[in-house]
């Protein structure tokens, strides 16, 4: 077989075998195939696209090519979540804890913000001692032992879709349905999920921005799990406006907190039910999910989902006291309100802007390795559809220096519009995706 071969296929549109796809996913992984003949496939990949089939072949190739998580011993199902990433997306804290205190144990991999969307491990690690680079070993034990792990990549997943992924960053090819699909199941696939709820975010803040789009990736994501025998479910949901009323690692963590003590602000408390009452579906804890959204409901209302918090935070070293007094975390030395500028109905809060205001007061990466800053964020106070009047706080801007503090001023300024006329709020979600 050779490359060029196989890359000539896919530029006439024709569709890849299994072996072809194996063999070019195995040659690219081990430097037999170079960078040029990789980016020139998957820019044809990007133009003539893949079936469902060639998809989850190179899914499963890419899951091949590294470690594997086999959770079979540790779990009686392994369900697993994954969200593509927004503005004040803290769901993985608070659903953890809720599903585990609901019966179903999680073992969960998470990653680190970049650009304008957060990560739930900066997050996590405005709790004094929280540990999130436990080893193989200690993800494993910890799972079997209290049914719950929150931490970073332990093992080299899918370290082909890791390169690959790199090539296509600078050659054009991010954007293509299918690189994007299998590059996200490669991971869950090979950290050993047997199930999993995919929670794909459509709008400004997100990386798909029309539900078209979205929903073109949720249903070959949902194809890919059938065809690997992977349950899958893919919830669409919006990240028009940010998710909650944080944005920022310690003021998210703060809301998870309340969250679970039954404070947390609505569109967040119902995102995290529709998660859960997902994964206790797929799970097999519940036979359908209005009997799941109550269990779930029943462990925030018990206050048993916090106490699993707990747990959790102390089982990964965590100081467990910032739990119980999350008013104690990360706080930034500079507070100001952002107004409205005008009397009306909020007809945007540009979910984009306010996450790249975060960055600005330095919660977030430009680049990979940079150090951020867990107390500084923004607290939101509205949503699409309120009215309001002038001088009514919107923001709040939480800064450890003026003058990124007034930067975030005008950005704010810039992430809301006010009109006369009335809006409905935004849905919180557009649909839901099954193999069904
Ligand atoms: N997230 C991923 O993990 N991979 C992609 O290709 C895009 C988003």
């Amino acid at each position: 077989m050779r490359a060029v071969d196989i890359i000539e296929k896919k530029r006439d549109g024709v569709e890849l075998s299994k072996d072809e796809i194996n063999f070019f996913i195995k040659g690219y992984t081990h430097d037999e195939i170079p960078d040029y003949q990789a980016s020139a496939w998957a820019m044809a990949v990007l133009l003539n696209g893949m079936s469902p089939e060639e998809t989850t072949h190179l899914t499963l190739a890419m899951a091949d090519s590294g470690d594997q998580l086999d959770l079979s011993g540790v779990v009686d199902i392994a369900v697993d979540k994954h969200s593509s990433g927004g503005v004040g997306d803290k769901t993985s804290i608070a659903v953890v804890p809720l599903v585990r205190a609901c019966g179903l144990p999680v073992g969960k991999m998470s990653g680190r913000g970049l650009g304008f969307s957060g990560g739930t491990l900066d997050k996590l690690e405005s709790i004094p001692g929280f540990r999130t680079d436990l080893t193989k070993d200690e993800f494993l034990n910890q799972l079997g032992s209290i049914g719950m792990v929150l931490s970073g990549q332990s093992v080299d997943l899918a370290p082909a879709d890791g390169k690959l992924y790199a090539l296509r960053d600078v050659t054009g090819t991010v954007r293509s349905i299918p690189l994007i699909a299998s590059s996200i199941m490669s991971k869950k696939i090979a950290a050993g999920a047997q199930a999993i709820v995919l929670d794909v975010k459509v709008g400004n803040g997100a990386f798909m921005e029309t539900l078209e789009e979205a929903s073109k990736l949720a249903s070959l994501m949902v194809s890919i799990g059938k065809l690997s025998g992977r349950d899958v479910a893919a919830v669409l949901s919006d990240m028009n406006q940010p998710l909650g009323e944080a944005v920022g690692n310690s003021l998210e963590m703060k809301e998870a907190i309340i969250t679970l003590q039954g404070q947390g602000p609505a569109d967040f408390v119902e995102h995290c039910l529709e998660i859960a009452s997902h994964m206790l579906v797929l799970g097999k804890r519940a036979r359908s999910t209005s009997e799941a959204r109550q269990m779930a409901q029943s462990a925030i209302d018990s206050g048993s989902g916090f106490e699993y918090l707990k747990v959790l935070v102390a089982a990964q070293g965590g100081d467990v006291n910032f739990i119980d007094h999350p008013e104690n975390l990360p706080k930034a030395l500079f507070k100001e309100v952002v107004e409205a500028h005008r009397a009306g109905y909020i007809h945007e809060i540009n979910a984009r802007q306010v996450g790249e205001t975060a960055v600005l007061l330095g919660a977030g990466r430009s680049k990979k390795d940079d150090e951020i800053d867990l107390a500084v964020g923004i607290s939101v106070f509205v949503k699409v559809g309120d009215l309001v009047e002038a001088g009514q706080p919107i923001f709040l801007v939480h800064a450890n220096d003026e003058l990124s503090l007034k930067k975030a001023e005008i950005s704010l300024n810039e992430a809301i519009r006010i009109e006369d006329h009335v809006l409905q709020p935004l849905p919180l979600f557009y649909g839901l995706v099954t193999s069904d």
